[in-house]
């Protein structure tokens, strides 16, 4: 089937507005907030029902084409860039809140949904979506589920998979099926579990079941600011294991004080070389003492100061300041490079002292802002993707500090997903065995690889041969040398 014969029947399916395929508007849709990667598609289709996905998906798979599922776009693992071409269905005319049933705190939303406008349409009932990426003020509930997003909150209420209840999703094959009716507890095999982070390889969702979190009845903000990264990540830890469970803990290192100070007005001191922001909430009484037991933990590892945000203006002012952080680092560089990994909340310390090492040796400057309650790293490369050198060497920073991360006992990923950026790190992390188990749930549900092919697994390793792989018991490392 040519390009122009694809677009007539996609037009036929979801109606000419709902098909963009000039060239210059494709543009928009090569690459998702990750830099490292683009694509071209064929041809973007912005469905607004479950059918018309169908519809889509059927034509798509009858023809071979890849089906690429965008959200926002704000991903950045490279997850929604079409990098075989294909057809991108974007979930954008998908935006609707269906239905809020406040009595069982849950809430029925269209893939389209903003993060942030799911938690202000239940907030009148005194609910709020947990999950809270930075970006959620752009991101997508359906992108949310694919990469099983994060947020400073997961820290207390659990990442996007603790908050999904049941999805309607479009299989590869065109099939419209429910994971769960919406009920706490399902039976049978938890295929909600396995489409959250899933990254678009597997199904698309259409619809999803949420749940919803009771607004708490108070909130307490501070920044303690400590002469170096050292005291915060150790306060981080201790503040853990005595048995304390904050809203937040989130770092900002000197570079990263530096980027957003001026710009949110936060009047912080030159000599603060890391800022932890604590957040606890709950019921109002017992919390200001909750607070005084953590800043003692910050003042034992030697904290210069601890700030309180005495009104909602300020602690707004504190939040923005952390939520759009990343933004800020264009104050320092002409470009970044977001990495994200994990490590034992006890292993912080260390790891960041490698950090500094592998900036040192790499020559380039790396802020840090994190999600450091859940060992969740991001130090931010900064480089001129201009210069091939700084390219070059911002790569194999990005690569040295997921080695550490994984010599660590973490992983190499918190909550940005796979995507292409880190499918050929997944061999560091997963033996033959655990990636063959991958494939062969992958394969069931999509043989031909029509949904968001070269995404995730090991390049040059299609499911097929995984699983041919599981079978024949070769091992992983010993194909790799052939
Ligand atoms: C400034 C900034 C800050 C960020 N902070 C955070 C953070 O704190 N925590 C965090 O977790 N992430 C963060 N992110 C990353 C990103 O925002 C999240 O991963 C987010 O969940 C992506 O949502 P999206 O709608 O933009 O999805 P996209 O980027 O469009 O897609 C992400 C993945 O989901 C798939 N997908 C999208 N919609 C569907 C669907 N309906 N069905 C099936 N698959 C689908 C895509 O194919 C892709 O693989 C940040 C990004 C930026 C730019």
């Amino acid at each position: 089937m040519n390009r122009s014969q694809l677009i007539e029947e996609l037009r036929r399916i979801v109606g000419p507005a709902g098909v963009v395929a000039d060239p210059v508007a494709l543009m928009t849709y090569d690459a998702d907030g990750c830099v490292m990667d683009t694509g071209e598609p064929q041809v973007v289709v912005l469905p607004a029902s479950a059918e018309q996905v169908s519809g889509v998906v059927r034509l798509a798979s009858r023809y071979g084409v890849p089906i690429v599922p965008r959200g926002a776009g704000t991903g950045l693992s490279g997850g929604a860039t079409p990098i075989g071409g294909g057809i991108v269905v974007s979930t954008a005319r998908m935006d609707r809140v269906l239905e809020i049933d406040a009595r069982n705190g849950r809430a029925l939303c269209q893939p389209g949904v903003i993060n942030w406008e799911l938690s202000q349409a239940v907030r009148p009932y005194g609910y709020q979506f947990a999950p809270d990426p930075s970006s959620q003020k752009a991101c997508t509930v359906g992108g949310n589920i694919a990469n099983n997003a994060g947020g400073p909150h997961c820290l207390k209420y659990g990442t996007t998979a603790s908050h999904v209840l049941g999805v309607q999703m479009v299989l590869p094959d065109g099939s419209i099926i429910w994971t769960g009716d919406g009920n706490p507890a399902p039976v049978g095999y938890d295929l909600t579990g396995v489409i959250t982070g899933s990254e678009g390889t597997i199904g698309l969702v259409t619809a999803a079941w949420l749940k919803l979190t009771r607004l708490p009845e108070a909130v307490r903000v501070v920044l303690a600011l400590f002469p170096d990264i050292a005291g915060a990540s150790a306060s981080v830890s201790q503040v853990i294991a005595s048995g304390f469970l904050p809203a937040a803990l989130e770092i900002m290192d000197r570079l990263a004080i530096k980027a957003v100070n001026d710009m949110y007005r936060l009047g912080l001191p030159e000599q603060a070389g890391a800022a932890l922001l604590i957040e606890v909430d709950g019921v109002d009484d017992g919390l200001d003492e909750l607070l005084a037991d953590m800043t003692t933990v910050c003042w034992r590892n030697g904290a210069l100061d601890v700030r309180p945000a005495r009104t909602p203006a300020e602690q707004n002012q504190v939040w923005a300041a952390r939520k759009n952080a990343f933004g800020a680092m264009g104050r320092l560089a002409p470009t970044y490079y977001l990495v994200d990994t994990v490590v034992p909340r006890t292993r912080l310390p260390y790891t960041m002292e490698q950090v500094g090492r592998i900036s040192q040796e790499h020559r380039l400057p790396i802020a840090n802002v994190f999600h450091a309650g859940d060992g969740n790293l991001h130090p931010i490369i900064l480089f001129d993707r201009r210069d091939r050198s700084q390219n070059q060497r911002a790569l194999e920073a990005a690569t040295a500090v997921m080695h550490v991360s994984i010599e660590q006992g973490g992983v190499i990923s918190g909550e940005h997903g796979i995507g292409v950026e880190k499918q050929d790190y997944m061999t560091l992390l997963f033996s033959t065995e655990d990636l063959a188990a991958m494939a062969g749930l992958h394969q069931s549900f999509d043989p031909y690889d029509l949904f968001n092919p070269g995404k995730v697994f090991p390049k040059g390793r299609g499911c097929g041969e995984l699983a041919a792989l599981r079978r024949a018991g070769v091992a992983w490392s010993e194909l790799k040398s052939r």
